[in-house]
This record gives C-alpha cells, structure tokens and sequence, in this order.
C-alpha cells in the first residue's frame, strides 16, 4: 500500500484534481490520498488556507464576512461543478462554512485553527464525492474518527504517539481509496489543531508511518528537489536520490519542497519518500531514503543558503582556558530569552549566529552591552546581515579536501568565509559569510561540485 499527497497547487482547480485522480487510480497500491486545501491557480491568486485566516480574522474582528465566505465556497463550487457534483452536495461544504463562528473555541488560537483546517477538511469530503461520483469506490476520513491526537500549540501542533497505535486500528478495504485531509489533527480534549505551515506534508508522513505504507509519495508542482535554489542557479540539477539527514540538513537551510518536521515520522518508519511532479507524473523524482547502505553517486547532493542572520563575534586571548565563558553567555540570552542557532567556536574566539526575528535593535543593544561588561571580550563585533551557506552530502565523508576545495574557490571569487564549520555528520559544511555575498559563494560552490 502507498500513501500518496498531493500539495494544494495540484488540486487548485477542477482540471488539477482531476489530474491527480488519474495519477490516484493509475496504480491499485495507491490506496490513500492526502489532500492540502486548493491552493493558487496562477501566481497572483489566494490560497484557500489564507482565504480561511482572513475569514477567522473576520469573525473576530466582529467583521461582514459575506463575501469571503461565498468567495471560500466558490472555489470548492468550482471545482464540484467540473465533475457535475449536485447543489445539494455541495450545500453541505456551504453550511460548513458559514457554521464555523458558530462553534465553539476554548480561545481565539483555537478558532484560527479550526477556520484553517477546513481548507483540507472540506477539499478531502469533496474530493472523496467526486471520486465516488466518478465509480472509484471511497471514503473520506476525518482526524477524529481516524484518531490522530495532537497536542502543542493550536497552530503549531505535533503528533501524539497515540496516533500511531490508533492508526494501526484503522481498517481499509483493500477495493477502497482513502481521503484523508492534511494539516490538522484533533488535540485531547477533542478540538482542532493544525501543524505549521505547508503542514499536510507531515499528514501524509504520520499515515505512511501509522499504516506501514511502503512508499510515501508526495506530489507537489516541481519535477523532485532541486539541487540548488533555482533562483540563484538558471536549471540547476535535480537530485535523483538523496538521505533523510541530507533532507534534514537542506530543508533547515531553505529548501522548502518537503516540509523538514515531515521527516520525523518516515525516519521512524523508515519509510521512503518520493518528491513528483504532478503534471509529469511519470518522472522519477526526488527519492529520500534511509541512511542505512545508502550509496552517493556525487560528492555534494546539494547547497543552500538562508540570510535571515545575524552574528555576534567575539575574541579574547586564552579563552579556551576560561572555565564557564559559554554559560556565562548562555544565562545572558536566557535572561533575555534570545535563542541561538549556532556558536561555533575557536581558541580564542567564538561566534553566535542568531535567527534575526528573535531580536529587536533594543535586545541587541542590551545583549551587547552585558557581554562587553560581564565578559569583557578583547574583540565583540555585531554582524547584523549574516547569511548561512550549507553545503550537504553523504559522499563527502570518503572524501578528503572538500573544505579545501570550497575555500579556495570562494577566495577566488574574492569572498572570505567569516566562519566554516563541518557538522559531527560529516555530511555538511556550514559557511558563514555577508548576506550580500551568499549568492555568488551559493553559485560558485555549484559550480565547482556540478
Ligand atoms: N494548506 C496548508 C497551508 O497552506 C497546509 C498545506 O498546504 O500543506 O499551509
């Protein structure tokens, strides 16, 4: 059996799920279907998921929320009326909507959740009537009957493991296709939570685990996973085959075809992955495998970059011998609850990279000033525009020089890393550099390994 999902551009209209209808029924073993809600049909359309947070702000905002609502049902009557599905049908997912104010929410987060959710809620019964209407025998499946528990935050939620042990309860004929909504679960005291952002990935991941699927595929708008960003490198290659860390380590670093927290449940299933393209479903794609006797065909699978840094750099002679400089550190951002990314450190210096939206001037200002005077750092330097480089790939651990090779191809680009650190993985290299120069030292990296 496989689990197969399909991201919201590839059910964005009446022709777009029909196309995932036939890559749905072309193969018996894909037996259940995740679905995101419609999502845009050209580039300056609205996703429903963002239509549904204006209609929660609406609604808490004591606004007239006529017209986001009939234009939420127009997209599901849109995409009904394609495949002939009857008014009374489609009067249900109507009342649905206009139903959702009138429940009730333990507090607005909850609320904005469950508004959101309806995007792949409502998408998953419609398409499961279409399939029927069509003679493909199927059901739709909610989170609750499913027993996909969730708990965190109502926006931000994980899985509980108890979905798992549920999951292995659920029973699917093997002549019936299986509808089941992404992006949300049902927290303990049965409300609706939705996972992060782009989430329905991680749906498709916790069923293909829960239902021992010996493939996940997931069909998303691009032909697999680029191996650089396609904006910086004109036709970059596509990676044919890569490791679940080699994901893991791509996806922190910007890569945001698969959801990174998607990861988790088919590492714990070791459950293969498969990136597609829907309008080319019969490519190859992207494969993420096991790390276990997984053998490289290149030295780099891929390089990315993220410049939304900042650094604080600091030198002091023999601070290697000074006992507790880090935790002194450490109990500063603490007080402050600043969290940091990463402190890669020498003998006699360290630097501390920061994700720029946990500070403000002001906590700059107050972070710096404390270091200066508790610390008394012989050096401290603020980088506000500091971007990460990650270069990843499981063949670089038999390979010797590959630091080396980066190095001097940047240096002869006149770009001088301000930081280079190699993972424990051996699988990655992280170079830190100015955020102006992190596109032409992503180019060259390319370049050199491609
Ligand atoms: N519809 C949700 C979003 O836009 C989840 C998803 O598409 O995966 O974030």
């Amino acid at each position: 059996m496989k689990v197969i999902k399909f991201g919201g551009s590839s059910l964005a209209s009446g022709e777009s799920v029909s196309n995932a209808i036939d890559i749905l029924t072309a193969e018996d073993q894909r037996q259940v279907m995740v679905v995101s809600a419609p999502g845009k049909r050209f580039p300056e359309d609205t996703k429903v998921t963002d239509l549904l947070i204006e209609y929660a702000e609406k609604t808490l905002h004591h606004q007239d929320t006529n017209n986001i609502v009939s234009e939420i049902f127009n997209r599901y009557q849109k995409i009904g009326k394609y495949f002939g599905i009857s008014n009374t049908e489609l009067d249900v997912i109507h009342y649905l909507l206009l139903n959702l104010p009138k429940q009730n929410y333990p507090n607005d987060d909850y609320l904005l959740a469950a508004f959101k959710a309806h995007g792949e809620r409502l998408n998953a019964r419609l398409i499961a009537l279409i399939l029927n209407q069509l003679g493909i025998k199927s059901r739709y499946i909610d989170p609750v009957e499913a027993g996909l528990i969730v708990t965190g935050e109502p926006n931000d939620a994980l899985v509980n493991p108890e979905s798992y042990i549920n999951l292995d309860h659920l029973k699917i004929d093997p002549n019936e296709k299986i509808v089941f909504p992404g992006f949300f679960g049902i927290t303990p005291s049965g409300h609706i939570a939705t996972f992060s952002r782009g989430g329905s990935d991680i749906t498709g991941a916790i069923l293909a685990r829960g239902l021992h699927s010996e493939l996940y595929e997931n069909f998303t708008d691009v032909s697999g996973i680029f191996s650089v960003n396609p904006a910086i490198v004109s036709h970059p290659a596509t990676i044919k085959k890569m490791t679940y860390r080699e994901m893991r380590e791509l996806s922190y670093a910007g890569f945001s075809v698969f959801h990174d927290e998607a990861l988790i449940p088919a590492i714990q299933g070791e459950i293969p992955i498969n990136v597609k393209n829907t309008n080319l479903p019969t490519e190859s794609g992207t494969m993420i495998l096991p790390n276990r006797n997984f053998v490289p065909d290149r030295v780099i699978t891929g390089v990315a970059s993220q410049k939304h840094f900042s650094a604080l750099y600091l030198h002091k002679y023999l601070l290697n011998k000074e006992a507790g400089f880090t935790l002194r550190i450490l109990q500063i951002l603490d007080k402050y609850h600043v969290p940091y990314e990463h402190m890669p450190s020498g003998i006699d210096d360290i630097t501390i990279i920061f994700n720029r939206k946990f500070l403000t001037d002001q906590l700059i200002d107050l972070i710096c000033n404390e270091i200066q005077a508790l610390i008394n750092p012989d050096q401290l330097e603020w980088i506000n525009d500091y971007a990460i480089i990650m270069v990843v790939g499981e063949g670089m651990k038999n390979k010797a020089g590959v630091s080396a090779t980066i190095l001097s191809s940047l240096q002869e680009q006149g770009i001088t890393p301000q930081m280079i650190n190699q993972g424990a993985s051996q699988i990655s290299i992280m170079i830190g550099t100015k955020k102006e120069e992190a596109s032409l030292a992503v180019k060259t990296i390319y370049r050199q390994f491609f």
